[in-house]
């Protein structure tokens, strides 16, 4: 049998009657966009981060933009990110107004490298903006330590680290403010776009409840130039239903991910990505590394086995930034994790013996 790279059918016949209820309220009371179902969510989800305020929003790339613009940073303002992200963290600093610089990453967990942040501060430094990448957190003791000697801000880019621990803290309440997105394919994923803002700070709080509503809080009274970025509260329904199931959907992965830790570890084909001490990945992604990606991964597909690539070029080196300057060999380990870097079948509801599959394939290579 064909084993699927994300299964999101399997996950919706579980909660299938539990949606339609919550769909239909929203129905009922034709509140489409935010409202009640919203709120309740945002409510439920803040005090799942450890945190005071979370903002509804319409993606996770806008909860970035959102979170950079509520703190005031914009034109002429550089803010650091992880050139192995998903190209979306550079992407909403650009359209904060801001210019994204990069710094190189750890091999060991392709995360943010504290020893080189210092280096790509400048004069124009604003904020860090670390990625909890793969769903595993960075090393936020020492960023915010960095960023405390250096007067910087940190947010955040928490996309894909839903229910993610870093030291018994939940990612979300680590920094400055956080954002998350709800794309369907992400550990707690929308029936369409959303994202969320995360942040114990009620003047940011306030200033994303205007950005993402037209910089109003009062209907038809505008105190600044916003947009259009609120949530749909049918987003907030399923949110609002999905969210009691994280943690148990989260436990699953960290199963399946133990498995194929000790099928994996000591294995010649590939090599893994470790976590930090003390911390726990949401395995949103399940990545191994091998220096023949190109054969692995054909090698898995003809056994009937899905694989990704997160992702396979540096947001450095990507068309839409080349006024940037940067060249090949500007971030090496970035650039060596990108050519390598393979994704493995990883969701809640993966079995066991599948990962065995993939694993016993891996190893018939
Ligand atoms: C998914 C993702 C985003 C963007 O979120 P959207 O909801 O798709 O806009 C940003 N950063 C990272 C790391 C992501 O994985």
């Amino acid at each position: 049998m064909a084993i699927p790279f994300l299964d999101l059918q399997a996950q919706y016949r579980g909660i299938k009657a539990e949606i339609a209820e919550a769909i239909q309220q929203v129905l009922d009371t034709s509140t489409y966009a935010l409202g009640p179902s919203v709120e309740h969510f945002e409510n439920a989800f803040a005090a799942y981060c450890h945190s005071t305020f979370a903002m509804g929003v319409n993606s996770g790339t806008s909860a970035i933009t959102l979170l950079l613009r509520a703190h005031g940073i914009g034109p002429g303002d550089e803010v650091i990110t992880a050139p192995n992200s998903f190209f979306a963290s550079a992407e909403a600093i650009s359209l904060a107004g801001a210019t994204p610089t990069f710094c190189d990453v750890l091999e060991s967990t392709a995360n943010m490298d504290p020893s080189k942040i210092e280096a790509a501060i400048t004069k124009k430094t604003k904020a860090i903006l670390p990625v909890h990448l793969y769903g595993q957190p960075a090393d936020m003791d020492a960023i915010n330590a960095i960023a405390k000697k250096h007067n910087l801000l940190v947010f955040e880019d928490s996309a894909q680290a839903q229910g993610a621990l870093y030291k018994d803290k939940r990612t979300g309440s680590l920094a400055d403010g956080a954002a998350f997105s709800f794309y369907p394919g992400k550990n707690l994923g929308a029936y369409g776009e959303a994202g969320a803002v995360v942040t114990n700070s009620e003047d940011a709080a306030n200033k994303v409840k205007m950005f993402r509503d037209h910089g109003s809080h009062v209907k038809y009274h505008h105190d600044l130039i916003g947009a259009n970025e609120r949530m749909d509260g049918i987003q907030g329904a399923v949110l609002g239903v999905k969210l009691k199931y994280l943690d148990k959907w989260n436990d699953a992965r960290r199963n399946l991910a133990a498995r194929y830790h000790e099928r994996l570890k000591n294995s010649s084909k590939v090599t893994l990505i470790e976590t930090l001490a003390d911390c726990s990945s949401n395995y949103h992604l399940m990545i191994v590394r091998t220096k023949d990606r190109e054969k692995l991964q054909a090698h898995l597909k003809e056994k009937g086995i899905a694989t990704g690539i997160h992702y396979p070029i540096p947001i450095h080196l990507q068309p839409a930034y080349k006024d940037l300057g940067y060249k090949k060999g500007a971030f090496p380990v970035v650039e060596m994790l990108c050519d390598e870097v393979l994704s493995l079948p990883m969701f809640a509801e993966l079995s066991q013996e599948q990962v065995d599959e993939v694993c016993d394939a891996i190893e018939g290579l």
